[in-house]
């Protein structure tokens, strides 16, 4: 039987990471054993429905590179693969639960369920339903909600007995059925829950592994039993476990915990996240941590999952992202820069940015930039028609700071030294005439460095100067000194 799985989120806002890590395994399960990857939307909630989810759901996927064989957007065999166009399904399998005595209607308002839950509180008792509907004549239930009664379609769940189901990675898991209550199979509002719905689409989808977090684990005997009565196989199951959060609890907003576009507009590059999420409760080896994804898609098997909690180290994943960062070949990432350059950059700057320059200074940032999103602060001068003189201050060094009515005319030093250079304007010539000059005028050279690199960028933290001179060019560099001169000469008058 060929492998198929499925990613059935509930568009309920924007992929979080714990919940996107299980998606990617099940992506490289299906991946590794030439199976379907599928992408199915459960809206059968529609009270926590979100505007915008299911796009963001699949933006997630693309930016990541989690391709899709079935879905909304691509189709397939067996859609359609939004839940809430697939309601008659759920509504013939409870009929047949209901005609085979598998399932009952359940006529107990909220109210009545309500006083049940604060009767067992007060005794200490375990919350669930007590079964009050479950011996309702069932013509005499049929009639009434012909009549138009409100009620909802329970699972009738043994009472004695247990329920002994497998899963992957934790082998076989054992539950008392006196301990599981019925489920509520079908709303009041005509919605399945999810109990029924994944069970019916897990089997019309021939869906072989579903891969879900483990809070799902208590309700699993009862799924089980629902397949059985609807006479089905119930699937492979593997239940994740939960990301942790620095103090130990389940990794939640509480702890910055992101959705995974945060991850994208934060500038970490989608092959950084998949590597860091993957490795985060599953190994290649014990020693192995950079993997592509067509490494990991060679290797990978759901079996091989730890079971166990893991957590979620943020440094580890800046760190792991400077490495992808490096990796990448230098045209890959001037591409990615500019790309990120165009959303960045302000609207002055014409687009699609200049991808020559940006070739330029790739070289000279690579090994500085952790995050894509510092691009543009590192950058924008080389864009920008004028750059702003930075205030006075900025461009003191320790020499000047103390004597700051000599850094015009240092400046004005540099620039006449610079002017020379106009028909050899190279890093290499740039570099020595400014620091014999420096000689000369006895600063030091970092300081008169620091009065160029201010006046050229606009600011002082910036790729190496005389690279970075040598594409800003003689015109624009020339210019930006001589009104930095004028500016320092106001603010510190000789
Ligand atoms: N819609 C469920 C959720 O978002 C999916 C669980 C599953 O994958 O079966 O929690």
């Amino acid at each position: 039987m060929s492998v198929r799985v499925r990613y059935a989120p509930s568009p309920t806002g924007d992929p979080h990471v714990g919940n996107i890590r299980t998606a990617i395994w099940t992506w490289l399960h299906a991946r590794r054993h030439g199976g379907a990857f599928i992408l199915r939307i459960e809206d059968t909630d529609q009270s926590r429905a979100v505007e915008g989810s299911v796009e963001r759901i699949e933006d997630s996927l693309r930016w990541l590179g989690l391709d899709l064989d079935e879905g909304p957007e691509q189709g397939g065999d067996y859609g359609p693969y939004v839940q809430s166009q697939r309601l008659e399904r759920y509504h013939a399998a409870s009929e047949q639960l209901l005609a085979d005595g598998n399932a009952y209607r359940c006529f107990c308002t909220p109210d009545d369920l309500r006083a049940m839950r604060e009767r067992q509180r007060a005794a200490g008792r375990p919350q669930g339903y007590e079964g009050v509907c479950r011996d309702l004549d069932a013509a005499r239930a049929a009639a009434r909600a012909a009549a138009g009664e409100s009620h909802v379609i329970r699972f009738r769940m043994p009472r004695d007995g247990v329920t002994v189901f497998s899963d992957l990675i934790r082998g076989a898991i054992r539950y008392e059925n006196r301990l599981l209550d019925d489920l509520v199979l079908l709303k009041s509002d005509g919605f399945p829950t999810y109990h029924l719905a994944h069970a019916v689409d897990d089997h019309a989808m021939a869906i072989t592994h579903v891969t879900r977090g483990d809070e799902w684990i208590p309700s699993t005997p009862r799924h089980v039993r629902i397949f059985e009565a609807l006479g089905h196989e119930p699937p492979t199951y593997v239940h994740t476990p939960v990301i942790l959060g620095p103090d130990g609890g389940k990794l939640s907003k509480r702890h910055g915990a992101q959705s995974v576009l945060d991850y994208a507009a934060e500038g970490y590059l989608p092959e950084a996240l998949l590597n860091f999420l993957a490795i985060m409760g599953w190994a290649l080896d014990d020693k192995t941590e950079i993997l592509s994804a067509a490494e990991m898609c060679a290797a990978f098997d759901l079996a091989d999952l730890n079971p166990a909690p893991a957590g979620f180290n943020s440094e580890k994943l800046e760190w792991m992202n400077g490495v992808y960062m490096r990796q990448l070949p230098e045209a890959d990432l001037a591409a990615r820069f500019a790309e990120r350059l165009d959303r960045d950059l302000p609207e002055s700057v014409t687009r699609p940015v200049d991808g020559g320059l940006v070739e330029q200074f790739t070289p000279l940032i690579r090994e500085r930039v952790k995050l894509l999103s510092e691009v543009a602060e590192l950058t924008d001068f080389f864009f920008a028609e004028d750059v702003p003189v930075a205030e006075p201050g900025e461009f003191l060094g320790r020499s000047f700071r103390r004597e700051p009515e000599r850094a015009a005319p240092a400046l004005a030093a540099a620039t006449a030294a610079l002017e020379g250079l106009r028909d050899d304007w190279r890093t290499e010539p740039l570099e020595a005439a400014l620091r014999s000059l420096a000689e000369e005028l006895g600063v030091r050279a970092g300081d008169l460095f620091m009065l160029c690199r201010v006046g050229v960028t606009g600011k002082r933290v910036t790729p190496p100067l005389f690279e970075t001179m040598e594409i800003v060019g003689p015109a624009a560099s020339l210019a930006r000194l001589a009104a930095a001169e004028t500016a320092l000469r106001a603010a510190y008058p000789a």
